[in-house]
């Protein structure tokens, strides 16, 4: 496999479907050697399996970053076995919808334990083998890419606690990206729209159906469309970094 991202890492957290599986195939196919991370270690596997169909290079890590010092356990494992870190990509995350006065408090410490909790984790584990890679790296650069969200921007009624969790991660993005601006890591906040996937399963019943209407009342992004732009980001020259990408289905206001 020959491409932009030869003799790179990639680890993506979230890799056993939607997004993150995307991302984890594309990255694969630009040459980077890619560890994907989850829980469900089947579709890990499954993915693994297509990518090295492809000619590819791909190793299953799974894990579930929530628990304590997996996160941190992870990104070691990945570092022993495949000998360095390039790219890391934060995808995995739940999107816990529904009204506060009915919620269970349980959801919205989910929210925080993986969306905040366990990116911040995977980032101050992962930071040292950034810096290392940019400096030692045939590219002169190192890549982490924080899945945000539109919500990260807007906040609304319904989604307070998924909206906390986001605007944390486009927060975090940009005062990393001041600290590691001089050491040639990248940091960038990637904001979708909405994207078919399975995020909206995880919805309880009765809140679940109207957001499921809404994503299917518009032509809703695939998970290729964030991929392709994780995949402009981290293949940019040395000397561009692209800070903060809002990616709106078309149709979406
Ligand atoms: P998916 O539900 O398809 O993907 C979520 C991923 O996170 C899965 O691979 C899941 O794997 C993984 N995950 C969940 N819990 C854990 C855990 N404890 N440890 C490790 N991995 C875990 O949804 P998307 O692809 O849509 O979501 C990816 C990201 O994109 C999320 O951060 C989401 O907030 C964001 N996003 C999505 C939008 C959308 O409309 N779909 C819009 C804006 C942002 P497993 O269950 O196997 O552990």
């Amino acid at each position: 496999m020959s491409g932009r991202l030869n003799g790179t890492v990639a680890l993506v957290t979230g890799a056993s479907s939607g997004i993150g599986e995307a991302t984890a195939l594309s990255l694969a196919a630009e040459g980077a050697s890619v560890a994907v991370v989850a829980r469900r270690k089947d579709r890990l596997d499954d993915v693994v399996a297509r990518i090295r169909d492809t000619g590819g290079t791909a190793h299953a890590f799974g894990a579930d970053i929530t628990e304590a010092g997996e996160a941190e356990a992870v990104v070691a494992r990945v570092v022993e076995e495949l000998g360095r870190l390039d790219t890391v990509v934060n995808n995995a995350g739940v999107m816990l919808l529904g009204p506060a006065l009915d919620t269970p408090v349980a959801e919205w410490q989910r929210m925080v334990d993986l969306n905040l909790s366990a990116l911040l984790r995977v980032t101050h584990a992962a930071l040292p083998h950034l810096v290392s890679a940019a400096a030692d790296g045939r590219r002169g650069v190192a890549d982490l890419v924080n899945i945000s969200s539109v919500a990260g921007r807007v906040a609304t009624a319904g989604a307070a606690v998924y909206n906390l969790t986001k605007s944390g991660v486009t927060a975090v993005s940009e005062a990393l990206r001041q600290e590691l601006a001089g050491k040639h890591v990248r940091v960038s906040a990637v904001e979708p729209g909405a994207v078919l996937t399975e995020l909206t399963h995880h919805i309880r019943d009765g809140v679940r159906d109207n957001i499921e209407a809404w994503y299917g009342g518009m032509e809703s992004l695939r998970p290729e469309d964030i991929a392709d732009a994780i995949e402009y980001i981290v293949t940019r020259p040395r000397r561009v970094a692209v800070n903060e990408l809002l990616i709106r289905p078309t149709e979406q206001v």
